[in-house]
């Protein structure tokens, strides 16, 4: 039997577009309807990605101190989330928790500082270390996550041989003000358009659970299109304790699952990161999400744990995917998230 989201899907495999009627539809549909959606999300996933699961791993290079008042972050002005905070790694640190995440599979490493955005000598740093790791790992991909860029500065990062910069929209324009009010929207849009004219692949995506609708969330999804953002991290809201958004839970794993398939839907040809929260909101629902999303977080996030790398790494591989760009074999058991406590700022060896 053909279904209203299998028509959608043919109808895009076909060279035509999702409208916002049909993203709508996909986040309003009955749960019965979950594996339709799925499935009909799975062929233009396959089409665009095949069975490939793109890895990537984090690196915070400075955490919390943050000036922003971000309400989500747990880095955020006036946030008391217990979390490690530090100011920059030296190259050698950065190199020591990037070479764990690659040896652990991914291809990608996204380094990333908290903060309004970089000075010029925080440039010249992360400079240093992409030359670095490019150095010692030839194959990686580095993306930088740094804030509010300033002229000049994407450029620098470009000459280093960053590959791309990550921004995100975090929500739509609707509802941005409601979550932060240091920066605003446009500074936001504004720094992806320095990172696209650089040559930088940009990457932004956003954060579900933050009292958005569901017009909000569609609107901010095709606000992502019109950016011609590469990559797409879709955040699942983490409410952490000491934070506005402490106590907040708007989501189910199911309601993850069909903004994926939304993401999917409206951005066919990109690649769709399952970014944080993946383990606390998609749960047992994690490795139907790969049907769907085309890329992982592996390990750990910026100031959380995430389940056991080689559990992310089993989840592909029991499912029938491969990672993009690794070939070995790994596997592992699960773990919950909680606060991250290892990797950089510890003593700790990183998960990966
Ligand atoms: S999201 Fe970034 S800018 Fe906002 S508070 Fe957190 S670290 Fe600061």
């Amino acid at each position: 039997m053909t279904t209203e989201f299998d028509q959608i899907a043919t109808r895009i495999l076909a060279g035509g577009q999702a409208t916002e009627a049909d993203a709508l539809a996909v986040l309003q549909a009955p749960d019965a309807e979950l594996m339709p959606l799925v499935a009909a999300a799975g062929r233009l996933r396959r089409e665009h990605f095949g069975n490939t699961v793109k890895v990537n791993y984090l690196v915070n290079l400075k955490s919390g101190l943050c000036p922003e008042n971000c309400n989500y972050c747990s880095q955020a002005l006036g946030s008391d989330a217990p979390i490690l905070k530090y100011s920059w790694l030296s190259t050698d640190e950065t190199l020591q928790q990037a070479g764990a995440g690659l040896r652990g599979g991914a291809t990608r490493v996204c380094m990333v500082s908290s903060g309004r955005g970089p000075s010029n000598r925080d440039i010249d740093k992360v400079a240093e270390m992409t030359e670095a790791l490019k150095e010692e790992y030839p194959e990686v991909e580095v993306c930088a996550c740094l804030g509010l860029l300033k002229d000049g500065q994407a450029e620098r990062l470009k000459a280093a041989g960053v590959d791309a910069y990550n921004h995100n929209i975090n929500t739509a324009e609707s509802n941005h003000d409601n979550i932060v009010q240091t920066h605003t929207y446009g500074d936001r849009v504004d720094t992806i358009g320095k990172v696209k004219d650089a040559g930088l692949s940009p990457c932004s995506g956003l954060i579900a659970g933050l009292g958005e609708t569901d017009e909000q969330l569609v609107e901010a999804l095709f606000a992502l299109k019109e950016l011609d953002s590469d990559s797409i991290p879709v955040n699942f809201l983490m409410p952490f304790d000491g934070t506005p958004f402490e106590n907040t839970w708007e989501l189910s794993p199911i309601r993850c699952l069909k903004i994926l398939v939304m993401a999917r839907f409206v951005c066919p040809d990109r690649e769709i990161r399952i970014a944080g929260g993946r383990e606390m909101h998609l749960r047992s629902l994690q490795a139907i999400a790969l049907q769907v999303a085309n890329s992982i977080f592996l390990g750990d996030y910026l100031t959380s744990e995430g389940q056991d790398a080689k559990a992310d790494i089993a989840m592909i591989r029991d499912n029938g995917f491969v990672i993009l760009g690794a070939e070995d074999e790994f596997a592992g058991d699960s773990g919950e998230p909680s606060i991250r406590r290892r990797g950089a700022g510890t003593e700790v060896p990183a998960n990966a």
